[in-house]
């Protein structure tokens, strides 16, 4: 027997729908990336202007399951081409302009994009990939008529010139809900592109999970600054989850540096926000070298890369931010967990709060954890075995994007993560490393991220990074690399005094470089890959 409710499918449009009616006064507002300027609109006046997006793309032939990538910062207009993208049946495709011009060419090509839509800053990149993007018909730079550049780009034309041919009469594609929705690369170096292909449904129960209060803890009365892009893995639902509950939004452009995020929390009275460790070192330094404060900021989610221990405590104990260590990948949508403390861990103050809060956290409803020796034997949840970690849920990947025939998923339906990870008996998930990153030393495991979270509590050091290095008798020893403070070059016998009586001593680097710079990533991580490449000849003293 079937239960006698309403079919209402799980549809994007209904998010920005709902702002629209419930909140269409609340504001959004985005740093300009012509000037720097701020543009302030609303969330009835973003739906409107998304309706006649998916209008006009409706005449440029656009249609159910084409691809439209989008190259861009975050802004009102990188929203309302989201919901109008996936307002006409269409497929928004975010890409990550941080790429190499031939990686962004690549995945452009996979994906079969038909329209690309690109901010000024990544005008003359295009031009130079254009003639190996094939599938793409149009380009449409998101400027006015005033601020246009004079362009190569086949039939670009200013956004604003290129909308105001439509108007907003337009009723939203009704779908399938598990029709494609967006589309998104995982930044992932080898075995070609990857793409996750998110559905309509997926979405929006990946933001309804994690808007809830243990974990991103959204409410009509927060003013939301995600500073973590779009196109990094949906922004962690923040365009999503942040309109579904009418929370503020605030845009902060191609401006991601310390002062300039400073200025938009305090100017615009930011309660919440959200981005990658390397983000938040900037804001950190700017605050330590003004002597700056943070008045309105209350949480901050960190996530996309381990948040060091230190970085928390200055949060908390200095700023009185609350910090929500958070884990997950562009194929979980992307949260897989948060850390927010539990009845059963109530009772923890000082260091062993903190030792609690370096833990990446337990998982909302819809995702569900396992971890598994190489296998597939479950591990104990004792806080202590490591395992690989594995997912299941609504909104975690079955498959890539065109390589549906190459399974992913284990017997029982759940995802390997391809990090390393332990969970304890309250459900806290722990990740000891990416399965590539982990250091193999003696038959036992070294935790990179441990070393890493330990090192850069010393006062000295900016950034650190931990690799293995090839040793003759234990396989491999952990090598760290740290990026000093500026004028300051702590030694290798003081940091390895500050180390001591914090972990197993077998686990202390064998050495200790400083570098002016550490690799990254297109998503602000440590580029592992790069860094081994670099020490690949380097020889542990003895
Ligand atoms: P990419 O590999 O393209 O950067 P993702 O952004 O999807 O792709 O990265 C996901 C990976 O980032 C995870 O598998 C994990 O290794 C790492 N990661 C994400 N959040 C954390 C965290 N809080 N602590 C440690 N590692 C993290």
């Amino acid at each position: 027997m079937l239960g006698l409710m309403q079919d209402w499918p799980l549809l994007l449009h209904r998010i920005i729908d709902h702002a629209a009616i419930q909140h269409g006064t609340r504001e959004v507002v985005s740093r300009a990336v012509e000037d720097g300027s701020l543009r302030r609109t609303t969330y009835a006046r973003v739906r409107q202007r998304s309706l006649q997006v998916a209008k006009r793309l409706g005449r440029e032939g656009i249609a159910l399951g084409d691809r439209v990538a989008t190259l861009a910062w975050n802004s009102d207009r990188h929203l309302e081409l989201w919901y109008g993208i996936s307002g006409i049946g269409a497929i928004t495709h975010t890409v990550n302009p941080r790429l190499f011009p031939e990686q962004i060419a690549g995945i452009i090509d996979h994906a079969g994009d038909r329209i690309l839509f690109l901010d000024l800053t990544f005008v003359a990149m295009v031009e130079q990939i254009q003639d190996k993007l094939p599938s793409v018909e149009r380009y449409i730079i998101l400027t006015d008529a005033f601020h246009m550049p004079d362009t190569t780009l086949k039939g670009a034309v200013p956004y604003e010139d290129w909308l105001a041919e439509a108007d907003d009469d337009f009723a939203w594609a009704e779908v399938d809900e598990n029709t494609a929705a967006g589309l998104c690369y995982t930044s992932g170096t080898t075995g070609g592109p990857k793409g996750v292909l998110y559905s309509h449904r997926s979405n929006v129960l990946h933001a309804l999970a994690v808007a809830a209060p243990d974990f991103m803890g959204l409410s009509s009365r927060d003013t939301v600054m995600p500073v973590v892009p779009l196109f990094h893995a949906n922004s962690w639902s923040l365009a999503y989850s942040a309109p579904m509950t009418g929370a503020k939004l605030v845009m902060p452009g191609a401006k991601l540096d310390g002062p300039s995020l400073h200025a938009l929390l305090e100017g615009e009275s930011v309660t919440m926000t959200a981005a990658v460790p390397t983000v938040w070192l900037g804001l950190l330094q700017h605050l330590e070298a003004t002597g700056g404060t943070l008045t309105s900021l209350k949480r901050v989610v960190i996530g996309g890369s381990a948040c060091p221990r230190a970085m928390t405590e200055a949060f908390e104990r200095k700023y009185g931010v609350t910090v929500s260590h958070a884990w997950g990948m562009t194929e979980m949508s992307p949260l897989g967990s948060f850390c927010s403390v539990k009845p059963v861990y109530e009772h923890l103050e000082g260091e062993a709060l903190y030792d609690l809060k370096v833990k990446q956290g337990h998982p909302p409803f819809t995702v569900e954890f396992r971890i598994t020796d190489d296998a597939g034997k479950d591990q104990p949840w004792d806080g202590q075995t490591f395992g690989r970690l594995k997912a299941r849920g609504p909104a975690v990947a079955k498959a890539y994007f065109r390589r549906e025939d190459e399974p992913i998923l284990d017997e029982h339906g759940f995802f390997d993560t391809g990090d390393v990870a332990t969970l304890d008996a309250a459900g806290y998930m722990q990740i000891t490393d990416r399965s590539k990153d982990v250091i193999k030393s003696g038959g036992e495991w070294i935790s990179s991220i441990d070393l890493e979270n330990l090192a850069i509590g010393h006062p000295d050091v900016a950034e650190a990074a931990v690799i293995g290095v090839a040793h003759p008798k234990w396989d491999e020893r952990p090598l760290l690399v740290i990026v000093p403070k500026p004028g300051k070059t702590p030694g290798k016998d003081e940091m390895l005094a500050f180390m001591t009586g914090k972990i197993a001593k077998w686990w202390l680097p064998d050495d200790v470089v400083l570098v002016e710079a550490i690799p990254h990533t297109a998503t602000g991580k440590i580029q592992k890959t790069k860094l081994r490449e670099m020490f690949r000849d380097y020889r542990l003293p003895g």
